[in-house]
């Protein structure tokens, strides 16, 4: 891609974004970068900008400035139908996002994944295994580094590990994963995609470069995936925690077994026992990880030693702390409801549940059963709590708490020996907090306080 002397305008001031917008300049291209928010609030941000060569627009997007270039390079934050970029587009400038940018300067295999849940669990853990088997790998994407930050490390040998959003697959055009993951689709961002077709399509996208030689590794119990199956040229390899499957890794018994070839004979990876995660859900990671690793040529007894000495990510499920025998546990990063059914689903009972943020169009009330069968009490937050709070109304006792600090210290007053105090939200947190993490450190503080 000849990017010297282009008109190249980066949209988005994100982590990626800037990235971007750095690496064109070090490309030769002519860049501008616009984004809504003033240049008070990107203080930060614009002098490093500025001092590369880089012109900045802030406080709104001029129509002109994306008339008059020759690629825009759109961040997943910013809609496709922001009018600006519409109109760009109806005048025929390409539009593209960072991560089909930077795929096409990466030099090695691609390893993607996608999935409503799971993404940088799985992301983290397949990064770890390549690590462990001492191969070239290169992790990024939605996970942290920028995609494009990868570029000027990924050589023919190197494998990059790319966590990819529905967001950034919205905007490829050419991106080719060698081995493509979707973990599950459930409803996600039903705010931004409209519908949970226009979603899953979205997400379908993954695939639709790959040929023949590639591998797409999918969930048999995640039946929104099958769409996916229907619309791919590649070799498909299945995973499922409950019966065995015709090629791909699979439970059986108490062991992980991976089965290369259909009609083979399975081979055993690691007893479940050993898989040093919390909840069924993260099993389902680890058997898409063995996949990816078996598929990619390490041995099944390195998978072994790297998941058994793999540790949760920060914000899933991490265990924060036990106080007079009741367990805090931080899932901040459970932003969707599906992510929270299966924190719950983690917990046999006696779970006080801190639930809300900001809503994403989610419905609650399916939540019922669970919530019936495990949760002593709902401590709600934030801007969803009223919502919630009307679709679980008489299902489970509610605590309108309001803010985590209340929502802990009214759980902790609660709570009895061998309960779990459970922040998993099911909600985005942008209502009350800077991020998930924002969110999830501000429990761990609360949480490690009490008592004191
Ligand atoms: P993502 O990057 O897709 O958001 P994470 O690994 O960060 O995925 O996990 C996000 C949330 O979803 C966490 O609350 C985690 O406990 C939960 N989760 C992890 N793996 C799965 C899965 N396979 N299915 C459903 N929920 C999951």
């Amino acid at each position: 891609m000849e990017l010297k002397n282009k008109r190249v305008l980066v949209v988005g001031l994100g982590k990626s974004g800037i990235a971007a917008a750095l690496f064109l300049r070090k490309q030769g291209a002519r860049v501008t970068v616009s984004d809504t928010r003033s240049a008070v609030a990107l203080a930060k941000e614009i002098p490093g900008l500025l001092d590369a060569g880089v012109m900045v627009e802030s406080g709104g997007h001029g129509l002109l400035t994306f008339r008059r270039q020759d690629l825009i390079v759109i961040s997943p934050g910013v809609p496709l139908d922001t009018p600006e970029v519409a109109q760009a587009i109806g005048y025929g400038v390409p539009v593209i996002g960072e991560l089909e940018l930077a795929s096409r300067f990466l030099k090695g295999r691609i390893v993607a994944i996608t999935g409503s849940n799971g993404k940088t669990t799985t992301t983290t853990l397949i990064g770890k295994i390549f690590a462990d088997a001492g191969q070239p790998a290169l992790v990024g994407g939605n996970i942290g580094t920028p995609v494009i930050d990868l570029a000027p490390s990924s050589t023919e040998e190197s494998l990059d590990v790319l966590e990819v959003s529905s967001f950034q697959l919205e905007t490829i055009e050419a991106f080719h994963p060698w081995i493509a993951l979707v973990l599950n689709i459930t409803p996600d961002h039903l705010d931004r995609h409209g519908s949970f077709e226009n979603y899953a399509a979205m997400k379908t996208r993954i695939t639709e470069n790959q040929q023949a030689s590639d591998y797409l590794i999918l969930n048999a119990e995640d039946k929104p995936t099958q769409m996916v199956a229907a619309k791919t040229k590649a070799q498909i390899y299945w995973f499922s925690p409950r019966r065995p499957i015709k090629q791909g890794a699979f439970v059986h018994g108490e062991s992980v077994l991976f089965l290369a070839k259909e009609g083979g004979k399975p081979e055993p990876v690691m007893p479940v026992a050993e898989i040093p995660l919390r909840g069924a859900h993260n099993v389902e990671n680890v058997l898409a990880a063995v996949c990816a690793a078996r598929l990619a040529g390490i041995p099944a007894e390195t998978i072994r030693a790297s998941v058994a000495s793999f540790k949760a990510v920060e914000h899933r499920l991490e265990f924060v702390r036990c106080l007079q025998g009741v367990d805090y546990f931080n899932d901040s990063k459970a932003t969707n409801v599906d992510a929270a059914i299966k924190a719950i689903e983690a917990f046999p009972a006696g779970i006080h549940l801190i639930l809300g943020g900001k809503d994403k169009n989610s419905d609650y009330s399916v939540l019922s059963p669970l919530l019936r069968e495990r949760v002593k009490a709902v401590y709600t937050i934030g801007s969803a709590a009223e919502k919630i709070e009307r679709e679980l109304s008489g299902v489970v006792k509610m605590v309108g708490a309001g803010t985590i600090d209340v929502a802990v210290r009214e759980a902790n007053r609660a709570a009895v020996p061998g309960d779990v105090v459970l922040l998993a939200p099911a909600c985005s947190s942008f209502d009350q907090f800077e991020n998930y993490e924002h969110r999830g450190r501000t429990f761990r503080q609360v949480v490690n306080a009490l008592g004191q």
